[in-house]
């Protein structure tokens, strides 16, 4: 059995946790260095580190309280903007190798700071990255 991660011990009631959220397959709680007041982080029971290896059913129950967990935040901050932020592997910024969904209220200067440097393709690349991503699915 792999080490359990910090949100595995956490689902084991093994250290505390501020939650906001609990149903038989999801569990929201605060994040205990957040970017703004009311930053959350909403995980699928179901253990394992990236978003493409949890199961449909899991994905259903996560993608089902989403929103409504994220109108609460937005209710009890009085934010108007937010981002969900969903990170996966290191090189993406993954620390915790469960996965997670943040919500990320916008306060001010608060919240989430996107650096988002855009490109473009080559010519062709994009019909060939739609062919090749359709075969997979
Ligand atoms: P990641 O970079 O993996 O997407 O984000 C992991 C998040 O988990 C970070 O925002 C970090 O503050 C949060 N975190 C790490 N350890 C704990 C913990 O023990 N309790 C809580 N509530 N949040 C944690």
């Amino acid at each position: 059995m792999p080490e359990p991660t910090i949100f595995g011990k956490i689902l084991d009631r093994e250290i505390p946790c501020h939650s906001v959220y609990e149903d038989d397959h999801v569990l929201a709680f605060l994040d205990v260095n957040p970017l703004s007041p009311g930053h959350t982080l909403v995980i699928p029971k179901e253990r394992v580190a990236f978003l493409h290896e949890l199961s449909d059913d899991q994905s259903a129950a996560i993608g089902r309280v989403l929103p409504r967990i994220a109108r609460a935040v937005l209710a009890a901050t009085g934010a108007t903007d937010y981002n969900l932020l969903q990170n996966n592997g290191a090189g993406a910024h993954q620390a915790v190798f469960h996965v997670h969904f943040h919500i990320i209220p916008k306060l001010g200067k608060r919240g989430l700071g996107v650096g988002w440097k855009s490109t473009s393709l080559e010519a062709g690349e994009t019909e060939e990255l739609v062919v090749k991503i359709r075969a997979q699915l």
